[in-house]
């Protein structure tokens, strides 16, 4: 349902159209029938018309500019003879024409008179016609070519036909139980007013394409049943600078006026990408950065008394957004929208596939876990193919059949563009995960293990350990660090336990080990050996960031003593975590199992699977967050 404004006076407009096309007409019969306006009057020559003054034939004469009409004394003639002739320029034609007694007069230019009103009437016409026609286009349709300040959000309001509720969405709980709250907030602004508590202004959804950021917005204006602003960030971003600012303030503009209501911004990050940064030098995309500034500044703009008007922007690329937007006041508060677990996905299944006919014998639960990986979006089109497979040999109902080949489809697709694990994958992924875990539970120098998942997520990870800290930290001990990259080299080491053998699954693992082991010796003086001194530089050039810092002079012998101490402690630490592997050989063996199944594992459940491990060697507890993937 989009906003429409009246259009102008449809009847100036009419009549503005018709004068159009009458001069137009004009125009046209002028240029090719020119004898329609005036007598055919035979032509003669100059010297003839003189002539016939010299012999006093001429009776009369109407002398213009371009013209000379004359009337020859003819008195026998039924009709006065009339002639014209194009005067030279004579400036003793009056004195013959009196001396020859004709009678004469000077003639307008009457010739021309349709020419000039052609000539100063009609263009303004065209032009009124012209811009008349944009300005009908403009306030009449949503795409018009003058509505540059328009926001062009489209609203839903309570009572729309294609309402969405939370019931369409599933497999995300923990979004949806944010988005519950807000939902509270618009329904009973009161209630929260009255203990103090600050609605909030700006939710940002974060998770990849797919997952259902898009459907969740809408579910919450179904469910508020409050107006819905729905705009893509995308839409400001316009050929004027100015414009998209333009924009956004009458958007606001609007939504204050129908308070409470939500604004919901998709693609956020089409204006809200760091300003100055992304193309790597300062300057870039002026009319973005208005737009953006002028976002920020409306979101500052209503203040707590104010009309309840909350922000939903979605993103799928949360880095590259502008530090300023995530600020307390603006999006503080961010919603992951992730990939679905196993049960998730069996729930958004089991919402398509009511959409079809089933037959009796399909394992939804079974799909489920056959696709890993697979986003809200994947499934949906899951349940279409299998549906479309059915219906093309025939049968009456979808089977598990359809299904399966309906996921060989998919995944064939979804292979090149994002990852969906093999069987055999995914095994090597679990035990890699659980191998971080439970070193990372025995060296808690990383802080405690929170979660694992083996749910692919992001652009690099199959899976992922999560360590929490459990105060905020600043400094890290060398033995913390130590147990870092122990548990960084835990997946490795898991795989070389179980599988005898190693994935380039690791890479980035060492990567960050290596890198951490390094700064302990160069960096932090952490080497008994090279003693307390920074062999790298401090980064303080103002285009350091990102370009890496050079290492000091140094000779061969500290270089190469520099390797061997990076080596030294990378490979204890590998080794530590072996001893722990193989210590807690069958743990590993029974959470692997566990997750296969279940996919994520998390809380005291896993607390308690980790409290189980035992330590070969002790260590000092401390934390620090990280997630090791
Ligand atoms: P996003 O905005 O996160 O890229 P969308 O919300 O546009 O994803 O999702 C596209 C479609 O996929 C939705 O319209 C819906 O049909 C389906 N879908 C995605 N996620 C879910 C989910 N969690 N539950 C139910 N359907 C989903
Ligand atoms: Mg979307
Ligand atoms: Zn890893």
């Amino acid at each position: 349902m989009g906003v429409k404004n009246k259009p102008p006076g449809s009847r100036s407009r009419l009549i503005s159209n018709i004068l159009f096309i009458v001069s137009g007409l004009f125009l046209l019969t002028n240029l090719f029938f020119p004898q329609l306006y005036g007598n055919p009057i035979a032509q003669e020559p100059y010297s003839m018309f003189i002539n016939r003054v010299e012999n006093g034939n001429v009776a009369r004469a109407s002398v213009g500019q371009n013209e000379i009409i004359y009337e020859l004394k003819d008195a026998n003639a039924e009709q006065p003879k009339i002639f014209r002739t194009n005067p030279v320029l004579d400036l003793e034609l009056p004195q013959r024409l009196e001396d020859n007694g004709v009678e004469f007069t000077a003639a307008l230019p009457k010739s021309n008179w349709l020419g000039s009103i052609l000539g100063w009437i009609v263009p303004p016409l065209i032009f009124v016609a012209i811009w008349q026609f944009f300005i009908s286009r403009s306030a009449g349709g949503a795409q018009g070519a003058l509505s540059l300040t328009k926001s062009r959000a489209k609203v839903y309001v309570d009572g729309d036909s294609t309402k969405v509720s939370f019931d369409d969405v599933a497999g995300v709980e923990e979004a949806k139980a944010e988005l519950t709250e807000i939902v509270e907030f618009l329904k009973t602004p009161e209630r929260y007013k009255a203990i103090g508590a600050r609605i909030p202004k700006g939710v940002l959804l974060v998770g990849p394409p797919g997952t259902g950021k898009t459907l969740m917005a809408k579910a919450v204006a179904g469910e508020a049943g409050v107006s819905f602003f729905s705009i893509s960030g995308s839409e400001f971003v316009e050929l004027f600078v100015g414009a998209g600012a333009a924009r956004v303030r009458d958007l606001f503009e609007q939504a204050k006026q129908k308070a409470p209501c939500i604004i919901f911004i998709d693609e956020l990050d089409a204006i809200g990408k760091s300003r100055g940064g992304g193309n790597g030098f300062v300057g870039g995309n002026d009319e973005r950065e208005q737009t953006l500034n002028q976002l920020l500044t409306e979101m500052d703009g209503f203040a707590a008394g104010d009309a309840t008007v909350i922000v939903l922007a979605a993103t799928n690329r949360p880095e590259t957004l502008d530090p300023a937007l995530l600020r307390p006041g603006r999006f503080d508060r961010q919603v992951l929208v992730d990939r679905p677990d196993l049960s998730g996905r069996q729930k958004i299944l089991e919402i398509y596939a009511a959409k079809v006919k089933l037959d009796v014998k399909v394992d939804l639960k079974q799909i489920a876990t056959r696709t890993p990986g697979f986003a809200g979006a994947d499934l949906a089109n899951l349940v279409n193919e299998a549906a479309l497979l059915a219906a093309r040999n025939q049968r009456e109902a979808v089977i598990q059949a359809d299904f399966n080949e309906a996921i060989e489809r998919v995944v064939a697709g979804l292979e090149k563009k994002s990852r969906v694990l093999s069987e055999k994958e995914k095994k090597i992924v679990a035990y890699h995960e659980v191998g971080h875990a439970l070193v990372g539970a025995l060296m808690p120098g990383g802080g405690k293990v929170a979660k694992i998942s083996i749910v692919p997520r992001g652009m690099a990870a199959l899976g992922y350990t999560l360590q929490m800290p459990t105060e905020d930290r600043f400094l890290m001990s060398e033995s913390e660090l130590k147990d870092q990259i122990a548990t960084m080299l835990g997946g490795r080491a898991a795989e070389e336990v179980v599988f005898n053998s190693i994935t380039t699954g690791a890479s980035n693992d060492l990567q960050r080990a290596t890198d951490l082991a390094e700064r302990m010796v160069t960096t932090y003086g952490m080497s008994k050996v090279l003693g307390p001194l920074a062999y790298e530089r401090g980064e303080n050039n103002f285009l350091g960031q990102g370009m890496g810092n050079p290492r000091r002079m140094v000779s061969d012998d500290t270089a190469k003593a520099i390797d061997e101490e990076v080596k030294s402690i990378v490979e204890n630490a590998h080794q530590q975590a072996v001893d722990i592997l193989e210590k807690n050989r069958d743990l590993l063996e029974q959470i692997a199992q566990e997750i296969l199944e279940v996919e994520v594992i998390e809380g005291s459940k896993l607390q308690s699977l980790l409290d189980q491990a035992e330590l070969p060697q002790g260590h000092t507890e401390l934390e620090q967050e990280s997630v090791i993937v």
